[in-house]
């Protein structure tokens, strides 16, 4: 197999290189706060000072940063990706990220003669952790074929939809998804709590009815414990929130209820709570007590 590259060694990253490295493969990585790839390298990563320097090493090039600023910097910035010859090797932008940012950086890639993939992932830490994502992949369609055993390594299911971008737009489907299940278990709790339930009760029946989603099973939990640790941060929920509705707009459909979710995590992210996981969006109800 050949060498990954991997950018950004976040919550994701972390979870996802550590999975790369048990099924055998070899991996180098960077990421802003070096720090964070010390338990990786102490495991068999490889540090390299660049994103530039993680191209020049690797044949397959993994990116999971934050926002798209993030992104375009690690790619197009003073020491990214494309500064080095990037001929014949693949390029994957795991972060969500917009669907015009990913044809930007497969335009590129194909002029250099590199290969690249949209493929932002759901399934949370946990997921991450358990090597169980959803992969929802853009682009060349070789490369993806090409990709499908690393994708093994840390996902369960994957799927191409379409030329580059459209990883992006599915990722959009699954958070106006979200938006919704996310707003749904918070009033359903704040209902819950006000009527006098069994909490712990509440979210066990539920989870065996229709109204059963992951959210409520992985997020309902972790509130009861007023644990609010990311997870997934506010922040990045608001971002993906804004690229939607920017989708949206530029499609010519109205999306009301992802738009009251946007507005709620705006003002959980006012209060202070934007690096927060986004179960705390009960704060807005229960104060930052829980
Ligand atoms: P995170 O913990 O903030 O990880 C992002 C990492 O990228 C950080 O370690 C950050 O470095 C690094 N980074 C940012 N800019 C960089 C740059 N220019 N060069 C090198 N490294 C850079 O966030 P995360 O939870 O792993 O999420 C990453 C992406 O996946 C986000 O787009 C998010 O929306 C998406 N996502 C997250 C989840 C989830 O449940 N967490 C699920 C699906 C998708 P620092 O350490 O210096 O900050």
């Amino acid at each position: 197999m050949r060498t990954i590259g991997f950018i950004g060694i976040g919550v994701m990253g972390h979870s996802i290189v550590t999975n790369m490295m048990k099924h055998g493969l070899s991996v180098n990585v960077y990421n802003r706060t070096k720090s964070k790839t010390d338990e990786l390298v102490r495991n068999g990563a490889v540090w390299k000072d660049t994103p530039e320097e993680i191209a020049k090493a690797s044949e397959i090039i993994f990116t999971m940063v934050g926002f798209p600023q993030d992104v375009e910097k690690v790619y197009f910035g003073e020491q990214g990706i494309f500064k080095t010859d990037v001929s014949g090797k693949i390029l994957v932008d795991l972060t969500t990220s917009t669907p015009s940012l990913a044809i930007r950086i497969a335009k590129e890639a194909e002029t250099c003669g590199a290969a690249a993939l949209d493929a932002p992932v759901s399934g949370g830490d946990l997921g991450a952790k358990n090597g169980t994502l959803t992969i929802m992949v853009g682009g060349n369609e070789e490369a993806y074929k090409t990709l499908v055993p690393v994708f093994e390594t840390f996902g369960k299911t994957f799927n191409l939809h379409g030329t580059a971008g459209k990883g992006q737009h599915t990722k959009m489907a699954n958070q106006i998804m979200i938006a919704g299940t996310m707003t749904g278990m918070t009033e359903m709790l704040v209902y819950a709590e006000k009527a006098g339930l069994d909490l712990e009760k509440v979210i066990e029946t539920l989870g065996g009815g229709s109204a059963s989603n992951w959210s409520m099973n992985n997020y309902g939990p972790r509130i009861l414990k007023a644990d609010y640790s990311p997870g997934f941060f506010v922040k990045h929920f608001i971002k993906d929130l804004r690229i939607a509705l920017d989708e949206a707009r530029a499609m010519e459909i109205t999306l009301p209820a992802t738009k009251m979710a946007e507005e709620l995590y705006s003002q959980l992210a006012e209060k202070g709570f934007e690096n927060d996981g986004t179960q705390a969006l009960i704060k807005l109800w229960w104060g930052a007590e829980g």
